[in-house]
């Protein structure tokens, strides 16, 4: 006899809350298993695992037990309504950072009502360039990284989600220079060396330490983003970054800085952090 799905669940919750990991993500596993998806598996929580089901599952979860995000177990992730193939070259997408990707595409709206020119520095799994071209698909949109494997993943992401994006490889803006733009969007690597010890095991030991950590106090990125944007941005113009939950006053002095004449705002996300800076360059 094989276990119900809420028999498998619960035990699997067990396991993981006895080592101090994230239980919810066995519900994210079984989904994978079984191939039913959110309300479809809550109808059918009294149904028994198939055999193979079950032997998978706790296969799957043994990988869970050792930190692993449930991501790179079934290889993606979702974002802004689409999915990613994500592995171990590229940082997951957060939820944060769909909330950065909402306030750009609402400024854009009416600063850009046709088309325009957008890069994303640091595009990781691609998940910010992709999602803002699938919005805005007049839009002519770059994507940038220093990791050649980081972009191969990106490159993917693109096909997959049908969506149109010049990949260019190199570092912070060097592959953007000598053009002008009008949103620089960017999820640049923002923690501090020293902050690595209050990390989850799951993100420390799994997700790339170059898509993570930066340098002066984790404001290394900023600081080469203020002094080279300036000479690069068309009237009007934006540029949004998102920001660790205690740069709101670094990151935006900065930017004020290099933008003087210009409006510079933090905005806090929905767990109510500093997460995001945006600059509004005027005509
Ligand atoms: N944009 C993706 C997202 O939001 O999910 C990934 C963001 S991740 C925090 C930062 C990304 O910046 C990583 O993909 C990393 O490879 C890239 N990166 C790190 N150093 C860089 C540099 N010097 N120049 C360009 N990209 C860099
Ligand atoms: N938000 C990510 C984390 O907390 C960090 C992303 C970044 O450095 N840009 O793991």
């Amino acid at each position: 006899m094989t276990e119900k799905i809420h028999e498998a669940l619960n035990k699997a919750k067990s396991m993981l809350e006895s080592k101090d990991l994230d239980a919810h993500a066995v519900h994210l596993l079984m989904e994978h298993v079984t191939g039913k998806s959110g309300a479809t598996l809550l109808a059918d929580l009294r149904e028994p695992l198939t055999p193979k089901q079950q032997t998978d599952f706790y296969n799957k979860t043994e990988q869970l037990l050792t930190g692993k995000p449930v991501q790179h177990i079934i290889g993606t992730e979702q974002f802004y309504g689409l999915s990613f193939e994500v592995n171990k070259n590229v940082l997951i997408p957060r939820p944060e950072t769909e909330e950065l990707v909402f306030g750009v595409l609402e400024r854009c709206r009416d600063l850009f009502p046709e088309d325009g020119r957008v890069a994303d520095i640091g595009t990781g799994s691609g998940a910010i360039a992709i999602a803002i071209k699938k919005e805005w698909p007049d839009a002519f949109v770059v994507a940038t990284d220093i990791s050649e494997p980081a972009l191969e993943v990106a490159k993917r992401n693109a096909k997959h989600n049908d969506a149109k994006i010049e990949f260019r490889l190199g570092n912070i803006t060097e592959p953007i220079e000598h053009e002008k733009w009008d949103v620089i969007i960017s999820n640049p690597p923002y923690i501090a060396m020293e902050e690595s010890k209050e990390m989850s095991r799951t993100v420390l030991e799994f997700e790339p330490h170059t898509a993570l950590f930066a340098d002066d106090d984790g404001l290394y990125f900023y600081k080469k983003l203020a002094k080279s944007l300036p000479p690069l941005m068309n009237k009007p113009a934006l540029i949004a970054v998102e920001i660790g939950y205690q740069q709101g006053k670094a990151v935006s002095d900065l930017f004020q800085k290099a933008f003087p004449k210009d409006r510079v705002s933090v905005r806090k996300d929905l767990n109510g952090k500093d997460r995001m800076i945006f600059c509004e360059i005027r005509e």
